[in-house]
């Protein structure tokens, strides 16, 4: 690599809409505090759907989409003071600095340096080209900050290490640390994918008694069971799903999880939760502007409603703990993995994504 950079092979989105084009861009090297990293594979997240269909107002075009990866550490820049070359490195969207307020208090892991963003390191044609999450995983090598970089175990494949980055995370957070769950509590799971997957296996680990998954798609019952889901409902099959759960519980779950961003949804899930101190959990992101109607008396009588990105959880602690917890077979991803494709047919990732039928799409580089 020289002063003025290398070249990469990644994927860009030049407008919103538009399919991503596979592109030869600059790499430049990495600054006081950044990390060259060579990805192994990268994962394929809803957010970066709604990137590329340009509803995520903080980020313009051109852009290399991508926030889910798996590499190895190439070189460090100056200042670079834990991880050197070879290191096995999962990127994540939420930096954990571990010196500012946030990161250093024990209630969120939104750590202020979040909204600092490095500029970004790519450019094509001369022209700069924009890093989401100031990752950009959906190119064969990134320059990236060392508070955005968890250190694994080099035992975890890559294909399950980039999606513990931020799939496994908010869905094993999320019911781990975002909500407050206790053994032989119940919950309900709306939208069964990689991320309710993970929820109903978080879920399973806290010790919930009865864990009801809800999918339109029929096939998730059989996985959903597979990770611990006792009851499985198909919203079609009943004509209100929050009476059909709240007969299941004796009038409610302790805690209902919403993983797809859904209003309808989120709606479901307050009324299948239990009036005295049932939970929501917003794990889903919604579309921005949405917009909620509910009768407040309902959260009188106990009823609580919280939300959480990655899960609530710090990502450089708890994302090499989640590789390991996989390495010693505590939890299990393997069967979420559905699909792996080589970069240059990621646009045909994304038609599986919207389409229902890949759980989980991996590029493999
Ligand atoms: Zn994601
Ligand atoms: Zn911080």
């Amino acid at each position: 690599m020289s002063a003025s950079g290398m070249t990469v092979r990644g994927a860009v989105a030049f407008a919103a809409n538009a399919p991503l084009e596979i592109v030869d861009l600059t790499l430049r090297a990495p600054r006081e505090g950044e990390v060259l990293v060579r990805m192994l594979a990268a994962g394929l997240c809803h957010s970066d759907l709604s990137m590329i269909e340009g509803k995520i107002a903080s980020y313009g075009f051109p852009i290399v989409p991508g926030h889910e990866g798996a590499g190895v550490v190439v070189t460090c820049g100056p200042g670079v003071t834990g991880l050197v070359p070879g290191d096995h490195v999962v990127p994540t969207p939420i930096p954990e600095c571990r010196q500012c307020p946030a990161c250093l208090s024990g209630r969120t892991n939104l750590c202020h340096r979040m909204a600092r963003r490095p500029e970004s390191p790519l450019s094509f044609e001369g022209r700069p080209v924009e890093a989401f999450s100031s990752l950009a995983t959906f190119a064969d090598h990134a320059v990236i900050e060392e508070i955005r970089l968890a250190k694994i175990s080099p035992a975890v494949p890559p294909e399950i290490a980039c999606y513990i980055g931020c799939g496994v995370i908010t869905g094993v957070g999320s019911a781990l640390t975002a909500a407050d769950l206790w053994p032989g509590c119940t919950v309900a799971v709306f939208g069964l994918g990689g991320v309710g997957l993970c929820v109903v296996q978080g879920a399973r680990m806290a010790g919930a008694a009865r864990i009801i998954g809800i999918d339109l798609n029929p096939a998730r019952e059989a996985i959903a069971r597979e990770y611990g889901a006792t009851d499985f409902i198909d919203p079609r099959a009943t004509e209100d799903a929050p009476a059909a759960i709240r007969a299941l519980t004796a009038g409610g779950v302790d805690c209902a999880f919403e993983c797809v961003g859904a209003t309808a949804l989120m709606q479901q899930a307050l009324h299948a939760t239990n009036p005295a101190g049932g939970q929501v959990v917003s794990v889903g992101i919604p579309a921005s502007g949405s917009e909620l109607r509910f009768d407040p008396a309902l959260f009188m009588t106990g009823r609580s409603w919280k939300g959480a990105l990655l899960g609530g959880e710090k990502p450089r602690t708890v994302i090499p703990r989640l590789a390991d917890w996989y390495a010693s077979g505590f939890l299990r991803l393997d069967g979420l993995i559905s699909h792996r494709l080589p970069l240059d047919e990621i646009n045909r990732g994304f038609a599986m994504m919207k389409s229902g039928e890949a759980v989980r799409t991996v590029i493999l580089y």
